[in-house]
């Protein structure tokens, strides 16, 4: 059995783990949290990050840091995991889904000017498998209409745009550190943010909305309840688990890149021939292969596809299915614009495993049978206009 995605393990997680253990403070801003914070400070350039409990809690504390309220709107692709847009509608917001580019399936930056009204507050643009959003253009697209940036690289760590690490360009950076993602403390996340007084707010929010922070570092006397907050404060046994995988970031991502290239290359015929298409990178954009996934002809094709592969043993997946249509979707968001390819690209596109050690062997056995599958049924291959 290949399966779809296997956590990241070093080895070297179980003497960081022990030794959070053996240190008698588990709660959360140990030693092992600070380490990997200065790890993300320096990643995150001129940004300040903090740890948080999931990306889907640094999306939360995105938008708390926005100053997100009910009747306000902001823009975002419909084609994404639901927590982009639970963060915002949770402060009471409309969502506003806009189309996405079929090459990336990243949100299309040439539809979002149309979207905004004068409720607009923010953008949330999705690094699809780690591959930019084409963050000049909404860059620029925000600072004319005075909107905040808040960037979901739930899956982009370690990948870059203009040669800037994805998550630094927008006003906050979201990463997600679930077991599913490159680097994993098994649930857990970060932010990183950019202005240091929202930085500092930050600090509060994820301690309870109190100044804890300040307070142990001596900064104030005595610590109180100052603003709105929850607990996002990770175990320091989570940060152990992912301070040993900070350490190797890059052997973890060259693995992965390895095993990108390999599907890459050997699917490259099906390419040529119609058969299937693969992923784009824009020039700009370094990847960290989060994702490697193929698009068929359609949805009929791909559950035929997705049944020939577990067959075999493989376990593919497919992946969202729009925020627009889905019952919380029609509730609390809109579609502006025409749904074009939002809802196509979503029924096409298969995710095959790709894992930390994935072997060359198992690369080649998925691709061996997806080369079967093609011949077995050449009447599925994708219709060529023109
Ligand atoms: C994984 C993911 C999230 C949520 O991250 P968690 O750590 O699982 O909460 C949010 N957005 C996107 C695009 C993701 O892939």
């Amino acid at each position: 059995m290949i399966p779809f995605n296997r956590p990241p393990l070093l080895g070297t997680e179980y003497d960081f783990v022990a030794q959070a253990i053996a240190g008698n403070k588990l709660c959360g801003d140990g030693p092992f949290t600070k380490q990997c914070t200065e790890w993300l400070n320096e990643y995150g350039e001129n940004g300040r990050a903090l740890l948080t409990t999931s990306g889907t809690h640094a999306l939360e504390m995105g938008a708390m840091l926005a100053d997100i309220k009910t009747g306000d709107e902001v823009i975002m692709p419909s084609y994404t995991f639901s927590s982009t847009a639970n963060a915002f509608a949770l402060r009471g917001a409309k969502i506003v889904f806009v189309d996405i580019r079929p090459d990336t399936m990243n949100i299309d930056e040439s539809k979002i000017e149309e979207a905004i009204t004068e409720k607009t507050r923010a953008i949330a643009p999705v690094h699809y498998a780690g591959v930019g959003c084409e963050m000049k253009s909404i860059m620029k697209i925000a600072s004319d209409h005075n909107l905040f940036v808040i960037e979901d690289a739930a899956q982009a760590m370690m990948a870059k745009y203009h040669g800037k690490p994805l998550g630094t360009y927008g006003d906050i950076g979201c990463y997600s550190f679930h077991e599913t993602k490159n680097y994993s403390m098994g649930e857990g996340g970060a932010i990183v943010i950019q202005d240091h007084e929202l930085y500092k707010r930050a600090e509060i929010i994820r301690e309870k909305g109190t100044d804890r922070s300040q307070f142990l570092r001596g900064q104030v006397d005595k610590y109180t309840w100052v603003d709105i907050g929850s607990s996002y404060l990770p175990s320091d046994l989570n940060a152990a688990l992912l301070c040993a995988q900070l350490i190797d970031a890059e052997k973890i991502n060259q693995n992965r890149l390895e095993s990108w290239k390999s599907y890459y290359e050997q699917l490259k015929p099906l390419s040529d021939a119609c058969f299937l298409e693969m992923p784009t990178i824009p020039a700009e954009c370094e990847h960290n292969a989060h994702m490697f996934y193929i698009k068929v002809r359609d949805i009929g094709v791909r559950s035929l596809l997705i049944s020939w592969l577990k067959k075999r043993g493989i376990l593919a997946v497919f992946h969202y299915v729009p925020l627009h249509s889905a019952p919380a979707g029609r509730l609390l968001g809109r579609f502006h614009g025409v749904d074009v390819h939002t809802t196509r690209e979503s029924e096409r596109i298969l995710r095959l495993p790709l894992f930390y050690g994935l072997s060359i062997e198992d690369i080649s056995k998925v691709c061996d049978a997806i080369m079967s599958f093609a011949k077995a049924h050449p009447s599925s291959a994708i219709w060529v206009e023109g």
